[in-house]
């Protein structure tokens, strides 16, 4: 007999629309009294707290129509913009088949399938792929296999490092804002400065690392890697018996100008690739981890360890869909190439700029993931100003751009910098030659306007220092260096 086709043809529908409308506006008052207050505390403060009604592409819209160019993109998550088509039609493809998903003990086609696309696009044989829910989990698993496949405890990564904030991918963050009051981490986690290589060779001479994991692109910052260094890095760890793990969650999936970052670098050759963030399609949350051969069977090594490794709801059907649909977007419409091009003409228009702005210190680009440094200008005047705002708080001079950026112009940017404030834009990789112009032009004025001491913009930052002071003094520290609500976004 065949399946009915509605099993419960009585139940009462669910009104999304009816509970949208009649709760409009409420985001914000429902996430301070329930989800996070201190964030919401946040938005307020920078000028954050829209409400945004609807997304394509590389914009969005609010309630009363105006247009947001979106140069955050979700933390990298729709690299094939917002609500591509194609993808939603594939997810409502996958919903109309009333699909048998998380059967668990079968082996879904979707999964499968998508497997053997990931493994096709890698620069090298990696051909097992275990699938994640998130780019942080993704790198809980690297972690357990790489330990379990060398029987050495240690993981190596790098200073100013992000791989997500759950237990071990924080014991593995370079970053110490984020680590506060979280410790002690896993025994045996050191890091080592990015692009260091002597600083590397000297960890896995002892011995006990099993791993390195590394940022091809350190996503905080967009700090580069030298010419050679990720190339080298992965043959000193084959040599000293480490495995080789490059955390591509952010820079994979065409952000950089090609599929993953490596292939960029050399020859480089991991162990293992992480990937998350925009195989999502940015609908459906998805990871994956692809793995060399020798390592997975060391650690599925018999029948009463097939699911040593394993998560509920990893290989669902609508995040296989949304991965495939997402690959065959990503292919289709030449993103990777469309990444590097509009990369391109940004670093250009931006670097066109650095003659006329004392502040613009460095721009620094790979395909469209793109940091803004700013540092400190050589006139006498703004150099006082600068410091002020420097010993208040060091990621506050960069919201004196996120900030008017957004409030003037409705450009959505994020502050994620270290020692020196940074801009950075990591905009969906459908952006077409207007949004550039539109961006460029719109962060000229901005510059004219942070150049205009005193003016409007000193006024903002000497407010949000007086917020910066009050936190510091009311958390019993000194210390800018905590972590900073006016740093909002300073996450990779
Ligand atoms: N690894 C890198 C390089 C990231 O940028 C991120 C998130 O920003 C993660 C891992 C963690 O991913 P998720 O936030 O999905 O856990």
């Amino acid at each position: 007999m065949p399946p009915p086709s509605d099993p419960n043809p009585t139940a009462a529908s669910f009104d999304l629309r009816g509970l949208l409308d009649g709760r409009r506006g409420e985001g914000l008052a429902l996430m301070q009294a329930h989800i996070n207050p201190v964030f919401a505390k946040v938005l307020k403060t920078i000028g954050f707290d829209r409400t945004y009604e609807r997304a394509l592409g590389a914009h969005a819209w609010d309630a009363e129509g105006r247009d947001y160019l979106d140069f955050l993109g979700g933390y990298a998550v729709v690299n094939m913009g917002r609500n591509h088509p194609v993808i939603r039609r594939a997810l409502e493809d996958y919903l109309a088949l009333d699909a048998a998903s998380w059967m668990q003990f079968d082996a879904p086609l979707l999964a499968g399938v998508l497997a053997e696309e990931l493994v096709r696009r890698m620069p090298n044989r990696l051909e097992r792929v275990f699938f994640t829910n998130s780019g942080t989990e993704g790198i809980e698993c690297a972690i357990k296999f790489a330990k379990c496949a060398t029987r050495r405890p240690a993981v190596v990564s790098t200073v100013r490092g992000f791989h997500g904030l759950t237990n071990g991918a924080l014991g593995l963050n370079g970053d110490e804002s984020f680590r506060q009051g979280f410790g002690p981490f896993l025994p045996g986690f050191r890091q080592v400065p990015f692009n260091d290589l002597e600083s590397l060779d000297r960890e896995l001479a002892r011995g006990d690392v099993a791993a390195f994991v590394v940022e091809p692109i350190q996503g905080k910052g967009v700090n580069l890697p030298e010419p050679g260094y990720l190339a080298a890095a992965a043959r000193l760890c084959r040599s000293r018996g480490a495995l080789f793990v490059a955390d591509e969650v952010q820079t994979g999936i065409g952000r950089t100008g090609s599929f993953l970052a490596i292939e960029q670098e050399g020859e480089v050759d991991p162990d293992m690739v992480v990937l998350s963030k925009a195989l999502s399609g940015g609908y459906v949350p998805v990871g994956a981890v692809l793995v060399r051969r020798n390592v997975w069977e060391r650690v599925f090594t018999s029948m009463d360890r097939a699911i040593v490794h394993s998560s509920t709801f990893h290989m669902g059907g609508l995040a296989m869909t949304a991965g495939l649909a997402a690959l065959h977007v990503l292919d289709a419409e030449r993103l990777a190439e469309n990444a590097r091009r509009r990369g391109e003409q940004l670093r250009k228009g931006l670097l066109a700029m650095q003659p006329r702005f004392e502040f613009l210190r460095a721009v620094r680009q790979r395909g469209l993931m793109i940091a803004i440094e700013l540092g400190p200008p050589r006139s006498l005047r703004l150099r006082a100003a600068w410091s002020m705002v420097q010993a208040m708080d060091r990621n506050l001079f960069a919201q004196a751009v996120v900030m008017p950026l957004m409030d003037d112009h409705r450009i959505i940017t994020q502050v994620a910098g270290h020692q020196l404030p940074v801009v950075k834009l990591i905009p969906p990789l459908v952006i077409d030659e207007a949004d550039v112009q539109r961006f460029l032009a719109a962060f000229e004025q901005v510059m004219v306007g942070l150049h205009r001491f005193p003016g409007p913009v000193w006024d903002v930052l000497r407010r949000l220092g007086r917020n910066v002071i009050a936190r510091d003094s009311a958390a019993g520290n000194g210390s800018s260096a905590a972590a900073a609500p006016l740093a909002a976004g300073t996450s990779p």
